[in-house]
């Protein structure tokens, strides 16, 4: 089974993708964490994505596809996995599904957790006392919610057409967002 986990920054993706992780064995995979990774281990891809990150700006199509890539093994293909932060693009979107595709899996769902701006600015504030993350900040998180809107509507179309798209209440409490995730991975 292979969930993409979509939503603006904030929404709570990352701890719905480490309770399904937990839950079901899906593998998470976060392109974010993986950024995150090579700027602390100081990389010369982590200094130049850096700067990047820190506008709040997109890092490159190639870069992101090569880190997934790395990953849709034998254990991606035989667990299953929940996308986090990627796909942001529709190229994106094609390069996941030719990977999967050559073991022979597919997306099963996207899901697209709603929270409104107010409550989206208010978790980023509590994020950056207790995580210290260098673009969670005013202005950066402006530019991010700025290309969420962007690349939502170039992604959530791509899997609207295919049917494989649904939307789920995040401004509730993180169980209860477990509980309505659970609802749709059990049917899948
Ligand atoms: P958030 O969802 O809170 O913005 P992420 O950890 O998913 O946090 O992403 C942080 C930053 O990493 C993004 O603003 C972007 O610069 C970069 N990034 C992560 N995933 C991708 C992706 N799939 N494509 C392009 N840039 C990405």
């Amino acid at each position: 089974m292979n969930i993409i986990l979509f939503g603006p920054p904030g929404a709570g993706k990352g701890t719905q993708a480490k309770i399904l992780e937990e839950e079901y064995g899906l593998k998470q995979l976060s392109t974010g964490d993986m950024l995150r990774a090579e700027i602390s281990g100081e990389t010369d891809l982590g200094l130049e994505m850096k700067v990047i990150m820190d506008q709040g700006k997109l890092v490159p199509d190639e870069i992101v596809i090569r880190m997934i890539r790395a990953y849709v093994d034998s254990e991606v293909c035989s667990k299953g996995a929940v996308f986090d932060g990627f796909p942001r693009t529709q190229a994106q979107a094609q390069a996941l599904d030719a990977m999967l595709a050559e073991c022979g899996k597919k997306i099963d769902k996207v899901i697209e957790l709603q929270v409104d701006d107010t409550a989206l600015i208010s978790r980023i504030q509590k994020r950056a006392k207790e995580e210290g993350r260098s673009d969670d900040n005013v202005e950066a998180f402006k530019v991010r919610l700025d290309a969420y809107r962007n690349y939502s509507a170039e992604v959530l179309p791509y899997y609207k057409e295919k049917g494989l798209h649904t939307q789920l209440d995040g401004m509730q409490d993180i169980e209860s967002v477990s509980e309505a995730l659970r609802a749709i991975v059990s049917d899948l």
